[in-house]
């Protein structure tokens, strides 16, 4: 037996007997039963060592980020997390490094109650990709295209921790600076994708995306399927205690909240009159940032209503 082998053995004693599989790991195919009045709701992620994490990031961590980048994409639709598989690059098989990174995805994996269904096992640097399976009432998945002029546009949770806490990683090992406090880096290594959010928020917000690049960019992305135009109040992105110690004034904190990326926090927009009933239903606060526009274009103000300059666009990788 191979030591790639004795890999795929260790994570099938990570796949609990899920919903729906009529066939898990260990054969050609899963075998899934999806419900007649649901559609499947299927995303891909890959993190690679280096770009998507630091290098020094812990197993448990990269378990954990890595399952939670493609739950994020089920809750910005509006879907309940069922599956997963994993496509998993290794260097080497690293028991100790394999027990860690286990541990990582099966705790948020449990959370969520998805069941590991099958995957691949292959040499080379690290990298993993994660593809989350989930389910939503058919014809109901939130899309990016829907948001009409007058929507408001609003986020859950905070903008810009997990942008903060990596740079508080490079500048501790550039030797300028204490690392960040473990609340503040657990935003960025184990994100908590907002599931429930997604699935509340489904019969009241007329578009969603989640935030994996930046609001900058992703909100662009609703606002080129929807056809519209949105303007945000930067004074009202919603920062947590670390941010606004660290960065007190609102524009010092505007990079990493637009441009910094890894927040998977959710963007939605929906009516003025169901802004109530959609914050009521959430454990995750939901911030109102701006509104939607029929005239094209993303236009940033300050709380005057005066235009603010900011970079055209989040984070991207061929740059
Ligand atoms: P095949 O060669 O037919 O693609 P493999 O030998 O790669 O099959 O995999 C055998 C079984 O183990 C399959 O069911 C596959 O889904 C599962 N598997 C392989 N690698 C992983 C992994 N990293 N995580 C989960 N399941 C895996
Ligand atoms: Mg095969």
């Amino acid at each position: 037996m191979d030591e790639f082998e004795l890999i795929r053995r260790h994570f099938a004693g990570l796949a609990p007997r899920g919903e729906g599989v009529v066939l898990g790991i260990g054969d050609d195919c899963a075998l899934l039963s999806v419900p007649v009045d649901c559609e499947l709701a299927i995303s891909t992620d890959t993190l690679v060592a280096g770009r998507h994490f630091p290098l020094q990031t812990l197993p448990y961590d990269i378990g954990w980020k890595s399952l939670a980048a493609s739950l994020s994409d089920l809750a910005a639709m509006g879907a309940e997390p069922r599956w997963f598989l994993l496509a998993l690059t290794l260097e080497q098989a690293d028991a100790a490094w394999l027990a860690g990174f286990a541990r990582g995805l099966r705790e948020l994996a449990r959370r969520h109650r998805v069941a590991l269904v099958g995957g691949d096992t292959t040499r080379g640097p690290l990298s993993i990709t994660v593809t989350a399976m989930g389910l939503v009432p058919s014809g109901r998945a939130l899309r990016r295209a829907g948001a009409r002029a007058g929507d408001l546009v609003c986020v859950t949770g905070t903008l810009g921790d997990a942008a903060l806490a990596l740079r508080g990683i490079e500048g501790s090992e550039a030797g300028s600076g204490a690392p960040p406090e473990p609340e503040l880096l657990a935003r960025l290594n184990r994100p908590e994708p907002r599931v429930a959010a997604g699935i509340h928020l489904r019969a009241l917000a007329s578009a969603a995306i989640d935030l994996s690049d930046g609001l900058a960019g992703d909100l662009r992305h609703i606002l080129e399927a929807s056809g519209v135009g949105a303007v945000i109040e930067v004074e009202r992105l919603p920062a947590s205690v670390f941010l606004r110690q660290q960065l007190p004034t609102f524009a010092s904190r505007l990079p990493l909240q637009l441009a910094g990326g890894d927040d998977y926090e959710l963007c939605v927009c929906l009516p003025p009159e169901r802004i109530d009933a959609a914050s009521a239903g959430l454990a995750v606060p939901l911030t109102v940032i701006g509104h939607i526009t029929a005239e094209p274009g993303l236009r940033y103000v300050d709380a005057a209503g005066a235009n603010i300059e900011v970079p055209s666009h989040g984070y991207r990788h061929f740059e």
